[in-house]
């Protein structure tokens, strides 16, 4: 981690003389705009333009004007946004820019500490539970299989998904890029991939979920915790033939169903496990 963010700062540091210059040069005149020079990293380049990625842009804004309302003009969602540095320190999205500026934008690294030197946002995201857009309804099963509570319902409309993702500090999982534009979402995550396995794996290396797995403990059709039961508990619930092979089961309350470990959950889990590298 903290050779990632050297690298990254050496790399502006030399940016960020020849582009000052630049920036000042433009800037003398009557030109009322300031101009600023701005530089994304990893995978907030996915919602600029070709000629914009992976490296330093100018770009002039009138001024006064916060680092907030930059980002947001240039179309960056601000809740993939984890840290600010302008002119290599530490910034909020409140931090009034001044011309010529140098700033440089990092995305959530969700899986990285960098609370010491993150001003972005209060508090970090760590809780690692979720509400997912209708498009991502096998990525939810594959979540909830592992043990992750995953609200998803087909119906779900993206007023709703914001605001459960604030009541119940959720982190918004979508395909939906103008969604996470929305100013009241404050946690969300963009999925780049577009197949559910390699979606699973991209939202397990995200959120560094590894540690976190707690398989069969979550019902896969309604998110609702399963609760342990005897057999002679649900002796009503499953056929004889189940009773005689299996030990242990698992109750839904929610869907009154009972689950059990048979041959189609392992292959499944062995598929899923596998899945993710
Ligand atoms: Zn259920």
């Amino acid at each position: 981690m903290l050779y990632t963010l050297s690298f990254c700062t050496k790399e502006s540091n030399k940016d960020q003389k020849v582009f000052q210059k630049k920036a000042a040069h433009k800037t003398q005149g009557k030109n009322i705009k300031k101009e600023f020079t701005f530089r994304f990293y990893a995978e907030l380049n996915d919602f600029l333009s070709p000629e914009r990625k992976q490296k330093p842009f100018l770009q002039a804004f009138k001024t006064p004007i916060s680092v907030r309302e930059t980002l947001e003009s240039i179309g960056i969602p601000l809740s993939e946004v984890d840290m600010i540095l302008v002119n290599e320190k530490a910034v909020d999205f409140e931090h009034q820019l001044r011309e010529g500026d140098f700033i440089s934008v990092y995305p959530v690294f969700e899986s990285l500490d960098i609370t010491p030197v993150t001003k972005a946002r209060k508090t970090p995201l760590r809780d690692p539970c979720f509400v997912l857009d209708a498009h991502l309804g096998k990525l939810a099963k594959y979540l909830r299989m592992l043990g992750f509570d995953t609200l998803y319902r087909p119906d779900i409309d993206d007023d709703e998904i914001i605001s459960v993702s604030k009541k119940e500090k959720r982190i918004i999982l979508t395909r939906d890029k103008l969604l996470l534009k929305s100013k009241e979402v404050s946690h969300g995550y963009f999925v780049r991939a577009i197949d559910k396995h390699e979606q699973l794996n991209e939202v397990i290396k995200k959120f560094d979920l590894y540690s976190k797995f707690n398989s069969f403990t979550r019902c896969m059709t309604c998110n609702a915790e399963l609760i342990p039961k005897k057999k002679e508990e649900i002796a009503g619930k499953i056929n004889p033939e189940t009773a005689q092979f299996f030990n242990e089961f698992y109750y839904c309350p929610h869907c009154d169903k009972v689950f059990w470990k048979g041959s189609h959950f392992e292959r499944m889990e062995k598929q899923i496990l596998s899945l993710i590298t």
